[in-house]
């Protein structure tokens, strides 16, 4: 039960000539600007080197995260106004309920804030002190809530995952083999549950091909094991197998993703990406009795079950923007986007994490400076050289962010991610971030490397500070005063 069945390459295409025609116009603008050298420079210093730290004003062009970044519809925008405002029974529960229930076709509907809240509630009611619990790859809060309740968080996707240059259509797979030895080896009575993140995030925000989800299921069903999908980027994972899977081309994006919540017991989003909205998350499970817990919970959390942390017009927004995200038109206009900016950087020698995948461009940080040992956290260091060099802002994904606490996993990709928000930046602004990383890209053996001055315990990548090292070929000083920075540095 390998991969080999979906070993179909994705042959490399030519690079782009234009980006794909954008399938609306633009009514409301909102203006940006590049602030000079000199501006940046002391952002940087203020900042810590974390651009965490920035002020939105001092970013040319935001390629931090697609999280909550979307820009709404005249759609949504309408929807916002017809807020029910009732503390309980509004209106706007009753479509998102009913939304969320026709696209996924799971009854039991929990509204949450936003993705992580949903991670807190599933894994506070079904992971517990030493469990283990297996993934295609964990996502930064996947992996802080499964830690935080004392269980171990372990990747399990396939070894072509590991490769940025490896053309697997769908590197979001799960290793059938080495799920199936877990689940019938001796931990399995510690496995609470499965979960597969689509997209995987992590690793290059590749897709999960159905065929591999059916095979986690058949897993899943035969040792009793239930199963959770992260559907945060279902509608872009949906795109990938309608237009990468062999004899899934003439389905609806809409079919697929309802086969796909089909296999699962379970499923939890950040409505943040594939709901087009700038806040908003929910979980829907099979189980009733789960469900009656998880509500429980989320009243003490979250709040009432017919708004969960979310203003009601927020609801209508998911509801109207989960639709909007799986029109053909728009998906491939948004893959297309980030395969423009793949290709524009491949065209110019650029290493990143290929075939693209559906939510941002990842560069290959080893390749992009193999000077910088580990220690010397070159993902950080292009991070800033980036923003140095014209604005624009990415995040690390790589050693920073997975600082060592998924111990059976193998150690993560050094990675640089360009998230595309959706719906926000033209063919021009993605030009020009090819122009700024093919700037740095011809300068790259003078780039420096960092260290880490302050670490907080957990997820700190979002609070840690930094400092240049010195030239090339220095040894870098002793780290002092800080805490954490072990990790798989
Ligand atoms: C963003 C994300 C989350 C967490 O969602 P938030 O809305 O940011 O809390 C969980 N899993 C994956 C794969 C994500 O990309």
């Amino acid at each position: 039960m390998g991969s080999s069945a979906f070993g179909r390459a994705v042959a490399p295409r030519p690079p782009a000539a234009s980006a794909p025609v954008e399938p609306y116009r633009i009514k409301v603008v909102e203006p940006i600007a590049l602030p000079a050298p000199a501006e940046r420079e002391a952002a940087l210093v203020r900042a810590g080197y974390n651009l965490f730290n920035l002020r939105s004003e001092e970013v040319y062009i935001d390629l931090l995260t697609d999280s909550g970044t979307s820009a709404m519809s005249d759609r949504q925008w309408a929807g916002l106004m017809v807020g029910d405002e009732a503390y309980a029974g509004s209106r706007n529960f009753a479509h998102f309920e009913a939304t969320v229930r026709e696209l996924t076709g799971i009854p039991h509907v929990i509204p949450a804030h936003q993705g992580r809240a949903a991670e807190h509630l599933l894994f506070g009611q079904l992971a517990h002190r030493g469990d283990l619990v297996p993934n295609n790859m964990h996502f930064d809060t996947t992996q802080a809530h499964v830690v935080r309740v004392g269980a171990t968080p372990l990747n399990l996707a396939i070894p072509e995952a590991y490769d940025c240059d490896d053309p697997h259509p769908f590197k979001g797979n799960v290793d059938l083999a080495r799920l199936e030895e877990l689940l019938a080896g001796p931990s399995a009575a510690r496995v609470p549950l499965v979960m597969v993140t689509l997209t995987n995030n992590t690793g290059g925000g590749q897709p999960v091909s159905l065929a591999n989800l059916r095979g986690v299921a058949r897993l899943c069903r035969a040792h009793r094991k239930p199963l959770y999908l992260d559907i945060c980027r279902w509608a872009e994972n949906a795109y990938f197998i309608r237009t990468r899977e062999p004899g899934q081309a003439r389905r609806s994006v809409r079919a697929i993703g309802r086969e796909v919540a089909d296999l699962a017991d379970g499923v939890l989003m950040s409505a943040k990406k594939d709901g087009l909205v700038n806040m908003g998350g929910f979980l829907a499970v099979r189980d009733p009795e789960l469900a009656a817990r998880l509500k429980e919970d989320l009243i003490l959390y979250e709040g009432f079950p017919t708004y969960g942390g979310l203003a009601r017009r927020d609801l209508e927004a998911i509801s109207i923007g989960l639709a909007e995200a799986m029109d053909e038109r728009y998906l491939e206009h948004r893959v297309g986007q980030v395969r423009f900016l793949a290709d524009s950087l491949t065209a110019r020698g650029i290493p990143i994490v290929r075939p693209p995948g559906g939510h941002g461009v990842y560069l290959d940080v080893r390749r992009f400076l193999p000077h910088l040992a580990p220690d010397r956290l070159p993902g950080q260091a292009l991070v800033v050289e980036l923003y140095r060099e014209g604005a624009v802002r990415g995040v690390e994904v790589g050693a920073i962010m997975f600082d060592g606490s998924a111990p059976g996993s193998p150690p993560p990709l050094e990675l640089l991610r360009l998230a595309i928000p959706r719906r926000v930046y033209t063919e021009s602004h993605l030009r020009y971030v090819a122009d700024v990383v093919g700037r740095v890209w011809d300068r790259r053996a003078g780039v420096r490397g960092m260290r880490m001055v302050e670490a907080p315990e957990r997820m700190r990548h979002f609070t840690a500070r930094f400092a240049p090292l010195g030239a090339p070929g220095v040894r870098s000083p002793r780290r002092r005063g800080t805490r954490g920075v072990s990790g798989t540095g």
